[in-house]
């Protein structure tokens, strides 16, 4: 493999809380950001931003997104003030041939992004940009546009995909343990993650009731397929955060180079 490409990285962001506790989720943050090489940019894409089309966000201060209720204070509290990056969502809308992309104006850093890049770049010092999730599309049609990111890894962005392999708040439990189906997809996942077998994982519903329960609404799974559309074949993968939280969100991470 070619050393000159950047890391990418699938977080399990769970709840907005980790953004300001320090946990054995946001410290597996910490010390991924402390093994990749310094990113020139990052691109995020966030199971939060979801659109018609896809879209990038273009504007050079992009605002921090409170999108959760009910929180403590000090969470609204935080910003991160990193710059945006109008040259890098350019160079994207030109690397994309199909579909369009579309610059956008309006968004910002949403959870998905900040709660975990404020953990592991709290300087803020590196341009973000971020992608929605086109929701009008399949799986097949994120992972092939996940193919067409690659480039950037040899221009030294980092990506990030933020989600939850295993994501069914209807199913949470306020206790310590973790239902047996989620426990038997997010495993299943890392499987198929280091046999290459991303088709299983696109595909998801072949593996019946626990994959149903695990990917559920879809927009905390489809960030996955992104990094592993710019995986190349028998990359190195570590793992980590490999824990299940409240029954049924699983908030393993996936470093890949
Ligand atoms: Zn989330």
């Amino acid at each position: 493999m070619p050393n000159s490409l950047m890391p990418v990285v699938f977080i399990g962001h769970g709840s907005p809380m980790n953004a300001i506790e320090d946990n054995e989720f946001s410290r597996g943050w910490e010390e991924v950001s402390q093994r990749l090489p310094m990113p020139k940019a990052i691109l995020c894409i966030s199971a939060h931003w979801e659109t018609r089309g896809t879209w990038v966000t273009a504007m050079p201060k992009p605002r921090t997104i409170y999108d959760f209720y009910g929180f403590p204070r000090a969470l609204y509290e935080v910003t991160y003030p990193a710059l945006g990056s109008p040259k890098l969502a350019d160079r994207i809308g030109q690397l994309i041939q199909s579909p369009h992309v579309e610059a956008d104006q309006q968004w910002g850093l949403d959870h998905g992004t900040w709660s975990v890049l404020v953990r592991m770049y709290p300087q803020a010092n590196i341009p973000v940009i971020q992608m929605s999730l086109d929701r009008t599309r399949d799986l097949p049609f994120h992972y092939e546009l996940g193919k067409q990111l690659l480039a950037l890894r040899s221009e030294g962005v980092l990506l990030v995909g933020s989600g939850n392999i295993v994501h069914n708040l209807r199913m949470m439990v306020w206790e310590d343990r973790a239902f047996d189906w989620a426990i038997d997809y997010d495993t299943q996942i890392k499987q198929w993650v280091m046999e290459d077998d991303h088709q299983s994982i696109i595909h998801y519903e072949r593996f019946g009731r626990a994959a149903e329960l695990s990917v559920n609404s879809a927009e905390h799974y489809l960030p996955l397929l992104y990094i592993l559309g710019v995986k190349q074949p028998g990359e190195e993968v570590r793992f980590f955060n490999e824990i299940i939280w409240g029954g049924s969100l699983s908030m393993r991470c996936i470093q890949v180079g």
